[in-house]
């Protein structure tokens, strides 16, 4: 069974009776990336790259809204014409390794509760 789509953020707080039908529709959610660190930054240059990552992010989303991908081991969003990332991964390979790390967090989280 595909319970999990590549890249979901799934939050496991509900009553389990809902999860079934709640991941048949489960929403392609903003997926989580850490924003660098731009502490260090002068001003000047911290407020581009403030900006360009505002501006990368939106253009991610906009690539997974129209049925993209991100790429689980690099972490580039391709859109949905590439089959292979620039790294050189399959979409499928992507898609496995998220469907994975969904899974181990799932069971973590269900062993630390
Ligand atoms: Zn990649």
């Amino acid at each position: 069974m595909k319970s999990v789509e590549a890249g979901d953020v799934v939050k496991v707080t509900m009553d389990v009776s809902n999860i079934a039908a709640h991941q048949s529709q489960a929403p392609v959610e903003e997926q989580i990336v850490e924003k660098p660190n731009f502490e260090n930054l002068r001003p000047m240059e911290r407020a581009i790259a403030e900006r360009e990552w505002e501006n990368k992010k939106k253009e991610e989303q906009r690539l997974l809204k129209e049925g993209g991908w991100r790429c689980a081991f690099c972490n580039t969003v391709n859109g949905s014409v590439f089959g292979t990332c620039s790294c050189g991964r399959k979409r499928y390979e992507s898609e496995e390794l998220m469907r994975n790390k969904a899974q181990a967090q799932k069971e973590s989280e269900e062993s630390n509760n």
